[in-house]
């Protein structure tokens, strides 16, 4: 069933539009916030794989347990920050937005924070999603270490090499180079910057950023509907399309409607669709 555009539709939609503005503008700064504290983490890195690089080219931390577990335990330092920094936009960014546009005071806001972020999707919950990437950064970082530890760069330079080629890692010179040199026992710099799979390694900053903005919007619509659940006169919601770019998908499943029963997720990956609430008076 299609919903009509009506004056109301109209009125409801717009309030709802420059909420879900906010809530993107806010999704937007992510990148920032996560490559700060991977940039936090490649020092740490460097520190950790620095005292015992006498060959740097020899170093593959995949075969070697103990500088393995020292990373790890950066990379879990990192995952914790990258939670808590989703969780903390939840309950201080996304809440305060949802609660507004739905003229509601949700209570239990942590408990639905932490059952969000426990949900269990194909085997994963966000955690282990966060963790996916953070391995794939393990990998990446050591490339650019070792291969900065063999160029005699410091640290600051190895770091200043990731920052500048984070969004395609392996456009970097220096990891070109050492890809090129075959010389080097490092995962990602043997394996060529593939991956068993997966094609080419992709950047993980960017892995890490589409987990955190997509976990964001998809708990924005979360709340949305929670709250809808308390109302009895709204019956369901209809999508519409957001982004200013036509999307085939996105345009074929605007103004459908969707039980209450439903929850919004998105129709494609970086769907940013608007989702609205339906009435009883607007079927
Ligand atoms: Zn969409």
């Amino acid at each position: 069933m299609r919903i009509k555009k009506t004056e109301k539709l109209d009125l409801i939609s717009g309030t709802y539009r420059s909420s879900l503005s906010s809530v993107i503008n806010m999704i937007a700064i992510a990148p920032k916030f996560i490559k700060k504290k991977m940039i936090i983490a490649i020092g740490e890195m460097y520190d950790a794989v620095y005292p015992i690089a006498s060959d740097p080219k020899s170093i593959s931390t995949l075969s070697n347990d103990k500088l393995d577990s020292l990373l790890s335990e950066i990379l879990i330092r990192l995952n914790d920050r990258i939670l808590q920094y989703i969780m903390e936009v939840m309950e201080g960014g996304i809440y305060p937005i949802s609660d507004y546009v739905t003229d509601n005071e949700t209570d239990d806001k942590g408990e639905n924070i932490i059952a969000f972020t426990d949900e269990d999707i194909d085997g994963m919950d966000l955690y282990d999603r966060i963790n996916r990437h953070t391995n794939n950064f393990k990998l990446e970082a050591e490339a650019f270490i070792v291969a900065g530890i063999a160029n005699k760069l410091s640290k600051n330079q190895v770091v200043d090499e990731w920052i500048k080629n984070a969004n395609k890692p392996y456009s970097s010179e220096l990891i070109k180079e050492a890809i090129k040199s075959n010389e080097y026992e490092a995962t990602n710099l043997k394996a060529k910057g593939f991956s068993y799979g997966n094609g080419v390694q992709k950047s993980s900053l960017m892995g890490l950023t589409l987990v955190v903005q997509d976990s964001l919007f998809r708990f924005y619509n979360k709340t949305l509907n929670d709250s809808w659940l308390t109302d009895g006169n709204i019956l369901g919601w209809i999508s519409i399309r957001n982004s200013s770019f036509p999307c085939q998908l996105c345009d074929s499943e605007s103004y459908i409607f969707h039980p209450i029963t439903e929850t919004f997720v998105s129709w494609h990956r970086r769907c940013v669709c608007l989702c609205v609430p339906i009435y009883k008076d607007m079927i």
